[in-house]
């Protein structure tokens, strides 16, 4: 190859990695550059489904429900975020045959014909086996949505103890959790209540979304849950850490001590009652 092909070919590279690197920043700015173009068509916001389960009796006769529920998880998480969607019609609910069986509810923003959509994938195995409550789960996605829709770009840049632990929280999904984390710890011999309080020597707790959950619990018990929906709406030109700080007039520390009072609480619901002094006393005779 002569030089001024090579010139010629190093300039042409040159110019698409411009161009690219150009618009990987445009895109970037708009926090967009992820979305995959989808084909949708819902009705009343639930995308048809055709996977592997629709024969089955209680997925059919589940996905009947899907719309009302979809209706009733929108309306729940704008009622606790205090954020109001514009264009409801772009949430929008599938369900999905996920490889994996751990997941029971994902969403993710995809481009379609009609704008920019909050795809919200529910398993059709969690569907079928009705053991998780589908509308919690569809609350906290649609919370992730509605941040996502009044933050934009900077809803990205939140830490996982705000986006997560508010989700958690708005889908009042705290029970359920901290029951898992309480058969987890179980299960490994520790005490949860000594996990929670963080005490040093003992590995942490492992959920960072019930952690962060707890912490908004906390406000909403001790500052009502109009705290928290000031705190969100503090977002946009605060950081987490200064908007909270701001709203509850507490110190981070403070802020800790509020948190392990939540979780005391919450782990009071989640144990079963203390056996009483006849039942410890006279326990063996029952045997
Ligand atoms: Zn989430």
């Amino acid at each position: 190859m002569r030089s001024s092909e090579n010139l010629s070919v190093i300039v042409a590279v040159g110019l698409v990695l411009i161009f690219c690197s150009g618009m990987n920043l445009l895109l970037a700015r708009t926090g967009r550059e992820g979305y995959p173009v989808l084909a949708l068509s819902p009705r009343a916001g639930v995308e048809p489904y055709g996977g592997n389960l629709r024969f089955n009796e209680v997925v059919a006769h589940r996905l009947l429900d899907l719309s009302i529920m979809r209706e009733r998880a929108l309306a729940r998480a704008q009622l606790m975020t205090g954020l109001r969607t514009p264009h409801p019609e772009r949430y929008v609910v599938r369900v999905r045959d996920f490889s994996s069986d751990e997941v029971g509810a994902s969403s993710r923003p995809v481009r379609s014909e009609s704008g920019d959509v909050l795809l919200i994938s529910v398993a059709s195995r969690q569907l079928k086996l009705e053991q998780m409550d589908l509308e919690d789960a569809m609350t906290h996605e649609l919370v992730h949505g509605l941040m996502r829709e009044r933050l934009g770009a900077r809803y990205r840049e939140l830490p996982d103890w705000v986006r997560e632990g508010l989700a958690v929280w708005a889908g009042s999904q705290i029970l359920e959790r901290a029951r898992f984390a309480q058969s987890a710890a179980e299960e490994e011999g520790f005490d949860l209540a000594a996990l929670l309080d963080e005490q040093p020597l003992l590995p942490s707790l492992g959920d960072d979304y019930l952690e962060g959950a707890l912490l908004f619990q906390g406000v909403a018990d001790e500052f009502g849950s109009e705290a928290v929906r000031f705190f969100i709406r503090s977002l946009g030109d605060e950081s987490p850490e200064e908007a909270l700080s701001r709203v509850t007039g507490r110190s981070w520390l403070e802020l800790e001590q509020l948190r392990i009072r939540a979780a005391r609480r919450v782990l009071q619901q989640v144990r079963p009652p203390a056996p009483t002094v006849d039942e410890v006393l006279f326990g063996q005779n029952f045997l």
